[in-house]
């Protein structure tokens, strides 16, 4: 009997799951499929420098299947990247778990390189109404301060 595989634990989902190289034909297009908890391995090493050890345990998973798992992630991201092949970031054996972050707040969990962080300036930031306090997603492309509350009427700002 086969063992069975262990879920490994995943703190972040992908913020996208398809990448696609520009100028590339759709009937052109190969695809990779990077798994979940390779996409993780790679992540926690590669952007976020932890430890190999520590990122296999923060995963729940022994150190070489960690390992394979960061081999194969990065071996995939570079075919990818030198043979211009799609990514596409789905399936693997995982769970999510409660990062230990969560319940303190989106500002707090921003805290410098988070979403909030990255995005503050790009389009698919939030309005803010300073008068109010209500809040609504911001178009792409038009500054905060062209809008003017639906509640209050009063301009718009940055979050
Ligand atoms: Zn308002």
């Amino acid at each position: 009997m086969p063992r069975p595989i262990r879920c490994r634990r995943i703190q972040h989902m992908p913020s996208a799951t398809y990448f696609k190289p520009a100028g590339v034909r759709m009937i052109d297009l190969q695809e990779i499929v990077l798994n979940v908890d390779e996409y993780e391995a790679v992540r926690l090493v590669d952007l976020e420098e932890v430890e190999q050890l520590k990122a296999a345990e923060s995963m729940k998973i022994s150190q070489p299947t960690f390992s394979r798992l960061l081999k194969s992630g990065r071996k995939k991201i570079a075919e990818a990247l030198v043979k211009g092949k799609a990514i596409k970031i789905q399936g693997g054996n995982f769970k999510m778990v409660n990062s230990m972050r969560k319940g303190l707040g989106r500002r707090f969990i921003s805290g410098g390189r988070g979403r909030m962080g990255g995005t503050a300036e790009g389009p698919g930031g939030i309005c803010k109404c300073p008068n109010c306090g209500h809040e609504e997603k911001q178009i792409r492309g038009e500054p905060c301060v062209n809008k003017k509350c639906p509640k209050c009427g009063k301009k718009m700002g940055r979050n």
